[in-house]
């Protein structure tokens, strides 16, 4: 194998793409069952759209995330939902910076646009392995071998690739593997989120609702729409030392969302609850020899201004073209090194105040 990527969330699946479409042959090994169930990400930038158009998903995720022209949504500080409100303004969504790039910026969830990643990679011939998780490596001056537990059989095999590439989020496991420090402001603080269905018409203005900031004493967050109709996103602070993800049930959710949106009556439809870290961290390097790091196991950042993914991605399309001259002959290994020079500083400006 030319090249084994850890982690099958979008950098994984962007970098098997990305170097599918050179001819690059790579196994994409994922620990769990498929791709992500929350739309962390929802926004992906022109420069994105750009580099994914390079690739036989560039169109589908431009159709899926299209966003008419001259769409007005609105952003909401109030106490609740049904107010009292501190202010509301509208914006015209930006789609087309047509003076800037010939690509539109999409508005569409990580859950949506993984599976897309997922099934163009495929298309190209790359395997991906669900259930099957890296549990360690060596290298040496031929190349990688690393140890896959087969989750559902239990079953331990070899893979032998020319380079690795971890994928593998921001606890990435490979990175530890490599002892690479991580820089960075470090923690801001852990959120939880719920997804859930309900219409909100009741509670809407004079345009859709985008993005509210809700500074209720017991159940101030955010409410943010996502690319669904009547699917919303629910997130507020957590004290992880003093409670968990299993504390918030669905009858405490409902509760909540009762009064986020001052309808007593409300019955929302729970998809799940997540538990994340709002954070800056920044590797030390992007790789050590023959394995890289990509995406949030290179660095990690917080939601505000939707960039982890969209680093992540260009990432991915920087190691891929790289690693593609350096399998076919046509570049020196120390072209490798470049990746480091090139995308770390990006990714700690980009993750920087
Ligand atoms: C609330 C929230 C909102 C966000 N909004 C935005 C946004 O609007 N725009 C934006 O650009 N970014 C946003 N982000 C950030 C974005 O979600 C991340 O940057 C992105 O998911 C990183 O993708 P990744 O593939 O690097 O990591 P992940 O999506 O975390 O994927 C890593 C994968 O590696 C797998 N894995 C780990 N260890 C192993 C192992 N040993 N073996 C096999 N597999 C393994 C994991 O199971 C996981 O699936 C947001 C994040 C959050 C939390």
């Amino acid at each position: 194998m030319q090249v084994l990527i850890v982690g099958g969330g979008l950098v994984g699946l962007s970098t098997a793409l990305f170097l599918a479409h050179q001819g690059v042959r790579s196994v994409v090994i994922e620990k769990h069952a498929g791709t992500s169930l929350h739309p962390r990400a929802r926004g992906f930038h022109s420069r994105t759209l750009e580099l994914l158009r390079s690739t036989c998903a560039g169109a589908e995720v431009e159709q899926a995330g299209s966003v008419p022209a001259g769409t007005v949504v609105g952003e909401l500080v109030a106490v609740t939902l049904a107010g009292p409100v501190h202010s509301w303004k509208t914006r015209t969504v930006s789609t087309q910076r047509t003076d800037v790039s010939p690509c539109p910026y999409v508005f569409l969830g990580q859950d949506r646009l993984d599976p897309i990643l997922l099934e163009a990679a495929r298309s190209q011939g790359v395997e991906v392995r669900f259930r099957h998780e890296l549990t360690g490596f060596t290298q040496d001056a031929r190349g990688v071998r690393a140890t896959v537990l087969d989750r559902e059989s239990g079953t331990v095999s070899t893979v032998e690739a020319a380079y690795l590439v971890g994928a593998d989020g921001v606890r990435s496991p490979v990175r530890e593997a490599l002892g690479i420090a991580l820089g960075g402001r470090g923690s801001f603080g852990h959120n939880i989120s719920t997804l859930f269905d309900a219409d909100l018409s009741l509670v809407q203005r004079e345009a859709p609702l985008a993005f509210a900031v809700l500074t209720h004493p017991e159940v101030g967050g955010v409410i943010a729409a996502t690319d669904v109709k009547d699917r919303w996103i629910h997130a507020t602070r957590i004290d992880v030392s003093r409670e968990m993800a299993e504390d918030f049930t669905e009858a405490r959710w409902t509760e909540r969302l009762r009064t986020v949106t001052g309808n007593a009556d409300l019955k929302p439809t729970l998809h799940g609850t997540f538990v994340w870290e709002a954070a800056e961290r920044v590797a030390e390097r992007f790789g050590s020899g023959r394995v890289f790091l990509a995406g949030d196991a290179a660095h990690q950042m917080p939601p505000t201004g939707g960039f982890g993914a969209n680093t992540g991605i260009h990432d991915a399309a920087n190691l891929a073209w790289k690693l593609t001259a350096v399998l076919n002959g046509h570049a020196d290994p120390a072209l490798l090194e470049s990746y480091d020079a090139e995308r770390r500083p990006v990714a700690a400006a980009t993750a920087a105040p």
